[in-house]
């Protein structure tokens, strides 16, 4: 099982979870929100195979941690998988839209200095600027879109940009959600939770609950569970062949 986007350091007694999440899922992307963050996680979780910690600086909290914007730079050359980075457009959120700004465009430049990166993006309210910031550094990598939720047209102009994608269970039960995934091509979609910020009744969706996200994908894509869980697996190993899984 795959979960490409959740914040593993951040549940409640995340350290007594490490056992069944590296035990039952092949693949967590365990993305932070800060470098300060990614750094002592990264230690923590060291012992871990199947789990990855991304580098990441959350444009929720640009504001606050903009003082380890050059930490963030000065990581990346070390850090095969980048995430949670982005924007924030949302009401909460816009008057940092300049901070946010200046960090994700630092993140993108060095991340394309080094040849290209892995990344899980953030992008709420702010997925046409995302795409251009993308357009303007076409060797960053590869952006995996976390929770997509922009327009249609947005994501026409995503997948021409070569964008991946990852869904959840959560952006799934929602019509719109449903809609999107139902247009992403499917060989560039990736399981994921956001836990433990998305919940089912008041408990944190679990890492290994990601995989639910392959029944409504089958059912929007028309296509057996099986197939879908199997492409996957084959979408992980072409997006980072040298981390994932045998
Ligand atoms: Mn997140």
């Amino acid at each position: 099982m795959i979960d490409f986007h959740c914040h593993l350091d951040l549940y409640p007694d995340a350290l007594a979870l490490l056992p069944q999440v590296e035990q039952r899922n092949a693949f967590t992307f365990a993305v932070t929100t800060s470098p300060r963050a990614f750094l002592a996680t990264s230690r923590v979780f060291s012992g871990l195979r199947h789990v990855h910690v991304g580098l990441g600086l959350h444009p929720e909290v640009a504001q606050a941690k903009v003082g380890e914007l050059d930490q963030l730079v000065a990581l990346i050359r070390q850090a095969p998988l980048i995430g949670e980075i982005g924007l924030d457009g949302s009401q909460r959120f816009r008057d940092t839209l300049p901070v946010q700004r200046r960090i994700f465009k630092a993140a993108l430049a060095e991340c394309q200095a080094q040849g290209g990166r892995v990344m899980s993006i953030h992008s709420r309210g702010a997925e046409g600027e995302v795409l251009e910031a993308f357009a303007h550094h076409p060797r960053a990598g590869a952006p995996v879109l976390h929770w997509f939720s922009g327009s249609q047209r947005d994501l026409q102009t995503a997948i021409k940009l070569g964008a991946w994608f990852s869904v959840g269970p959560a952006m799934l039960k929602g019509a719109r959600g449903r809609q999107l995934a139902a247009l992403m091509p499917m060989n560039r979609v990736l399981p994921e939770t956001d836990g433990p910020f998305t919940q089912e009744r008041g408990v944190p969706l679990m890492p290994w609950q990601a995989w639910d996200a392959c029944d409504a994908l089958a059912e929007v894509w028309g296509l057996p569970v099986p197939e879908v869980q199997y492409q996957m697996q084959q979408n992980l190993r072409n997006l980072l062949p040298a981390l994932a899984p045998a």
